[in-house]
């Protein structure tokens, strides 16, 4: 089980992808988590992608496809893997079919999460989240018991530094420039298949499942 999700920013992705991951038994394979994950521990690449995240743009093809090929050819992808947020180019999609091929794997398909600008915006600047156990919330649609702590441990929740209104809108314009074409491309591979990403996340699951045949 080989998925890619697409979809703008906000769309939800990270959270299907989380529950799809655990419906499938097969790791979440989430590039801007592992981007996230360099920057906190200070690593040489995590420096290097530092002023473009905080900026809401994409970090070039090189450092990403090269990210991407260390993580699958670890062990624990072997019965497959769910891929969220890349590929984001048209040379990403290209290095990915290559990585694959060379590793003798197809993708299962391309679910592309659609949500309106509107509710895209309203949705990532509301959104905020734990520093310490990683749960998220939404001010309004999702909100902590306490306003501003977290349920699970009552760490003060934070933004995401590119959940900010400003770094939101460049991160659509990207999205909309540089990875809305994919979307085509997997249509012409008879790969994609188009979600509506509005409801709670259980039912956006079912609706997904039904999609893939499960
Ligand atoms: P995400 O959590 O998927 O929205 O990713 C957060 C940020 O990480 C993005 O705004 C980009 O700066 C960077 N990023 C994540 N995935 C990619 C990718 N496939 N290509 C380029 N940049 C990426």
């Amino acid at each position: 089980m080989i998925l890619i999700l697409l979809g703008p920013p906000g769309a939800g992705k990270g959270t299907q992808a989380k529950l799809l991951a655990s419906e499938f038994k097969v790791p979440h394979v989430s590039t801007g988590d592992m981007f996230r994950d360099h920057k906190a521990r200070g690593t040489p690449i995590g420096r290097k992608v530092q002023s473009i995240m905080d900026a809401g743009g994409l970090v070039t093809d090189d450092v990403t496809n090269e990210m991407v090929k260390e993580r699958l050819g670890r062990p624990d992808v072997a019965n497959g893997f769910i891929l969220d947020g890349y590929p984001r180019t048209a040379a990403q999609a290209q290095y990915l079919d290559l990585l694959l091929h060379s590793l003798g794997r197809q993708i299962t398909r391309c679910l592309s999460y659609e949500v309106a600008e509107e509710v895209l915006v309203e949705r990532m600047s509301g959104r905020r989240s734990c520093p310490k156990c990683g749960t998220v919330y939404h001010v309004s649609q999702n909100p902590p018991k306490r306003d501003g702590f977290c349920d699970r441990d009552d760490t003060g929740l934070v933004q995401r530094d590119d959940d900010k209104p400003e770094t939101v809108r460049k991160r659509l314009q990207e999205y909309r420039s540089k990875t809305e074409p994919l979307r085509q491309f997997y249509r012409d591979r008879h790969l994609l298949t188009e979600i509506e990403g509005v409801g709670t996340p259980d039912g956006i699951l079912a609706v997904t499942k039904k999609a893939l045949g499960r």
